[in-house]
């Protein structure tokens, strides 16, 4: 299949083609009745086991294959969907599930995003940026909780929030170890910035650069983002070449759905992925999928493309089988019935009792006052923690991959290998033990230790298995933690 543009170009409006866009919407529309294409893809995109036996591939699906199966509305395909979607998510992310927490740095912005209550026009909402002080007490809070990894979210204002002050918010989460706890890998959510900032962010050892494209249609994203430096789409799309270029090897996509026809969204989004494996040699680490919600000024039925549950799910399945390799996230915007729709489709990564305003973890009552938008699951960490493994998801908190330099291609390789179950999977199970036994209730805690027991059976080489028993009986009787592969 040949496409209308060039997906190694490094010019947005080139990688990012409208026309190839609208033409892949055509394609979808006149084949989102053709069973045999539908059914041949579907077969296409299945796991196939590697030819020395050992763990197995996909080939996942270009833009406009993905967007006919988006496009199908027939249900028993659309259930063919959601089986293959889970079928890969086992095949390389097993049943377990990463858990992070967002921290708000600060809420000080520059930009007039209309559907952000960050947006410079708002002069009603405080604004409040923390000191080192209060990281580090937010930070505390937060590994009480047992969190391990943080996604930071801040606002775009150069003169507020300079690249300086995110450092050293880094270095001070890093820099924090309250009992036995450590936050192991920090993802940094700012705005699109400089090759020489990105570079800064990865010797400060971020993990994941994340960065919502909030709508790949061009035209709308002009509108969206009326002022500021935001405002400048082929800047912001083109974030990820610079982040690359500036050493860090892995990103996150997303797209803020509810701002656009999700159609048009989803193929630019797959187009994305397609021009940073084609133009960086790796594809994008994780693919996150807010959608808009309600917050202090932002009313989301003003931007007429809400979507339902049950699209939004058949979206996460449609990525799920056409970038296989790709970790997906889904956010404590979406509550508790959704999450478990989306998790049996593929997702890898979820935040847990998130809160979404400056300085919001140090309260007693979850604060309204700086929030960025509305959390529809408010449960506690160990809540979700329990609803996770009553579902028979492992719960982890694990960040062995880039602390071992297993990032970009090499992790996608890794992935590949068939080493996941000799490293991921016990992985998982030591830092659900060291959750257990610092931070859970005595019914997670119960729960938890016989999930345990049951999964370190599914450890395929004995000597690893061997090892995690004794890692794991070290972590209860106890303080020593960290333990990985
Ligand atoms: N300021 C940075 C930027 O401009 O990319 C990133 C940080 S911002 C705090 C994180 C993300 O929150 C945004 O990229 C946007 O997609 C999302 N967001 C903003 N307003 C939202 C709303 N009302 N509902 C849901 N998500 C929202």
């Amino acid at each position: 299949m040949s496409f209308n543009y060039d997906v190694k170009s490094l010019c947005a409006d080139e990688f990012i083609n409208h026309e190839e866009i609208l033409s892949t919407l055509e394609y979808a529309e006149a084949n989102k009745n053709n069973v045999e294409l539908i059914d041949a893809l579907l077969e296409k995109a299945r796991p196939k086991v590697n030819a020395n036996g050992k763990g197995c591939h996909c080939s996942g699906l270009n833009h406009r294959e993905a967007s006919v199966l988006l496009a199908c509305e027939i249900p028993e395909k659309v259930a063919k969907m959601y089986e293959v979607a889970e079928e890969i998510k086992l095949a390389f992310y097993g049943n377990r599930i990463v858990l992070f927490a967002p921290l708000y740095l600060s809420n000080y912005c520059v930009n007039g995003c209309l559907y952000c209550p960050y947006h410079t026009k708002n002069k009603t909402i405080p604004r409040k940026k923390l000191t080192q002080e209060e990281v580090r007490a937010e930070v505390i809070a937060l590994q009480d909780m047992g969190h391990k990894r943080l996604a930071i979210e801040a606002g775009e204002d150069p003169v507020n929030n300079p690249i300086e002050y995110i450092l050293d918010c880094i270095n001070t989460i890093y820099s924090v170890h309250h009992k036995n706890g450590d936050i192991r890998r920090v993802n940094v959510n700012i705005a699109a910035t400089t090759v020489e900032n990105y570079r800064k962010l990865k010797d400060a050892g971020i993990g994941t650069y994340i960065l919502f494209q909030e709508t790949y249609n061009k035209a709308r994203y002009l509108e969206l983002h009326p002022t500021g430096p935001k405002h400048d789409y082929n800047y912001h799309t083109e974030a990820m070449d610079r982040a690359m270029q500036g050493g860090i090897d892995d990103v996150g996509l997303g797209v803020l759905f509810g701002l656009e026809g999700y159609k048009y969204e989803f193929a630019g989004l797959l187009m994305h992925a397609e021009h940073l494996e084609a133009a960086q040699g790796v594809g994008p680490h994780t693919i996150s999928v807010p959608r808009v919600k309600p917050a202090d000024d932002i009313n989301p039925d003003d931007f007429n493309n809400a979507i339902p549950d049950e699209i939004f799910t058949k979206i996460a399945a449609c990525i799920r089988i056409a970038v296989p390799y790709t970790g997906m996230i889904v956010s404590t915007r979406e509550s508790e019935a959704v999450r478990s729709k989306m998790l049996k489709v593929g997702i890898s990564q979820v935040s847990g009792a998130s809160r979404t305003s400056v300085g919001g973890y140090t309260e007693a009552e979850r604060p309204h006052d700086t929030e960025q938008f509305d959390v529809s699951d408010q449960r506690t960490l160990d809540e979700v923690i329990s609803w996770l493994m009553d579902n028979g998801h492992i719960p982890s908190f694990c960040t062995a991959c880039y602390r071992a330099g297993r990032t970009g291609d090499r992790f996608m390789s890794f992935c590949k290998s068939g080493q996941i179950l000799n490293f991921c999977h016990p992985n998982a199970l030591m830092t659900l033990a060291e959750y257990l036994a610092d931070y859970a209730t005595p019914e997670t805690r119960a729960k938890g230790y016989a999930m345990i027991e049951h999964e370190l059976e599914n450890i395929p080489n004995e000597n690893t298995r061997k090892i995690a028993r004794e890692n794991i009986e070290a972590i209860k009787n106890s303080d020593r933690r960290d333990f990985r592969f």
